[in-house]
């Protein structure tokens, strides 16, 4: 456990389709990184379960589940990982995918997280961007993928509750990548950002 006993995190900002998810999964490849996508901590809840139908009520609509909850569920699973020994503490740095997502969140969270580094990825072309949404649906079988006015509404919820997050933060720990490139190259570029920041020693 860090001497300040909070989470070493990395946070991935991006509208959906962004490619955050992406983007995450490979970077947390890297030795003492661990990828913490908040909307498949939800999908993996029972879905009989409480807390796993209020998740599908908000999430079917575009909507976000309501902020105490959110924070609940992802301490939950943090801590629940630490008990299996999944995370170490002392070894690990968290790559956090989609929370926060609110400035409630935010404040939630700094008692839980130490943010390392905050990584935007930008996307200007949003025509492209609901048509990748739209082709996700197909393979990944989320409904909240397949529906055109699901998915703008999402876009909406980023840009009206989410974008402003950006603003809690030191200008100096955020890095504007831009996400319109081929992966590869926004790969290149996320990686570039987190040198100096977060250490990687085996
Ligand atoms: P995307 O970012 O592509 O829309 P996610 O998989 O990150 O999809 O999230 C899916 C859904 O899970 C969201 O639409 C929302 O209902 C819920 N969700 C995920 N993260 C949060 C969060 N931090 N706060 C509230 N709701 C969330």
């Amino acid at each position: 456990m860090p001497a300040n006993n909070l989470y070493p995190s990395v946070l991935f900002f991006g509208c959906p389709g962004s490619g955050k998810g992406t983007q995450g999964v490979v970077i947390a490849q890297l030795p003492n990184m661990v990828h913490l996508a908040m909307g498949d901590i939800f999908r993996a809840m029972d879905k009989e379960s409480e807390i796993g139908k209020e998740f599908l009520s908000y999430a079917t609509k575009g909507q976000l589940v309501p902020d105490e909850l959110t924070i609940r569920v992802f301490h939950q699973h943090v801590e629940s990982c630490i008990e299996s020994g999944e995370i170490d503490l002392s070894y690990h740095t968290l790559i956090l995918d989609g929370i926060p997502r609110t400035t409630a969140q935010v404040e939630l969270l700094s008692k839980m997280i130490d943010v390392k580094r905050v990584v935007h990825l930008m996307i200007d072309d949003h025509d492209a961007l609901i048509a990748r949404l739209m082709g996700r649906a197909k393979k990944s079988n989320r409904p909240d993928d397949a529906d055109r006015s699901v998915i703008e509404n999402r876009i909406r919820v980023y840009e009206q509750e989410t974008l402003p997050v950006l603003e809690s933060y030191p200008k100096k720990l955020i890095a504007k990548i831009n996400a319109d490139q081929p992966p590869l190259a926004v790969l290149r570029d996320v990686a570039d950002s987190l040198v100096g920041f977060i250490s990687t020693k085996i």
